[in-house]
């Protein structure tokens, strides 16, 4: 995401480097009108604009307001932690086509991360979410819907997040702490009910943009490894339920990539929960910085 007034230019800046800013005003579909752009530039209707509107008003005066308010309640949204440490995150599983290659190819490199589950699909496949967790990874939740949270009021919020929680409880008994929202996109409503369960909200610092259509596993490694850096959350898709078809293979080619680099700049990967002293569950003891870290 750019630093500019527009999004998506394709400056390669990432959303969690400004990661209030999932839904911006920017060059819509109707010449001279305004529009507002999602995180991967897409042009969201009028009812979610009216919403982004809202939501940007909030934050009052505009962007700059928004994450200062974002930064005094949650300072590490963005998701950094320890200098020698990586986050790494995968978001909308779980997919019985692409999610069993991933973690083969972490187990083989020994290496954990953050699964964010959707819970409308750990409905369709409880036993794969089961193997996630049983696999040593970390759990979060990225909604029971993979919709736009700016059009969800207060009760379907709660409501949302909590069947998430229940459905990730279910499937691998364990209680998640981490909420990643669609889309990179939060809003007010959100916040609080975020707060009230006692989640902690994490985007990112980079990510692979494997989305976008046309990508390989060399150019989802090259925008990853323009933005990675020490203490930061990396960001791939192990589905592509939400993106153009077979987009995740380009990730899981561009994963050992990562993998390579990081160990190349003694980096350590691994999930949120070992990220820093922030990035633990709630009531579980800060764990003090390790050598690698
Ligand atoms: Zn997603």
């Amino acid at each position: 995401m750019p630093g500019s007034a527009l999004p998506h230019g394709g400056s390669g800046r990432t959303a969690g480097a400004q990661p209030g800013r999932g839904a911006q005003p920017g060059r819509g579909a109707q010449p001279g009108r305004r529009a507002w752009l999602d995180h991967r530039g897409r042009v969201l209707g009028p009812l979610a604009a009216g919403a982004a509107a809202a939501v940007i008003a909030q934050g009052a005066p505009g962007l700059a307001g928004l994450r200062s308010v974002r930064s005094a309640l949650f300072p590490g949204l963005a998701g950094q932690g320890w200098p020698g440490h990586v986050a790494l995150t995968f978001d909308d599983g779980p997919d019985p086509a692409a999610t069993p290659l991933f973690l083969e190819l972490l187990r083989d490199r020994g290496v954990r991360a953050t699964f964010f589950l959707i819970g409308s699909r750990i409905a369709l496949a409880p036993g794969l979410a089961g193997e996630i967790a049983a696999a040593g990874h970390e759990i979060g939740i990225h909604g029971w819907e993979h919709r736009y949270l700016l059009l969800r009021g207060p009760r379907g919020m709660l409501d949302d997040l909590t069947r998430a929680r229940d459905a990730v409880g279910a499937a691998t008994g364990t209680v998640p702490w981490l909420f990643r929202p669609p889309y990179g996109v939060l809003s007010g409503t959100a916040l609080l009910a975020v707060r009230r369960l006692g989640f902690t909200p994490v985007l990112w610092t980079a990510w692979g943009r494997e989305w976008e259509p046309g990508s390989t596993p060399e150019s989802v490694s090259a925008t990853l490894l323009s933005g990675l850096r020490g203490g930061g959350t990396v960001l791939l898709h192990d589905s592509d339920c939400t993106s153009p078809a077979g987009s995740w293979q380009a990730a899981l080619g561009a994963l050992p990539v990562l993998l390579d680099e990081c160990e190349r700049r003694g980096l350590q990967p691994g999930p949120l929960g070992e990220h820093g002293p922030r990035w633990r569950p709630p009531g579980e003891p800060t764990p003090g910085p390790a050598s690698a870290r």
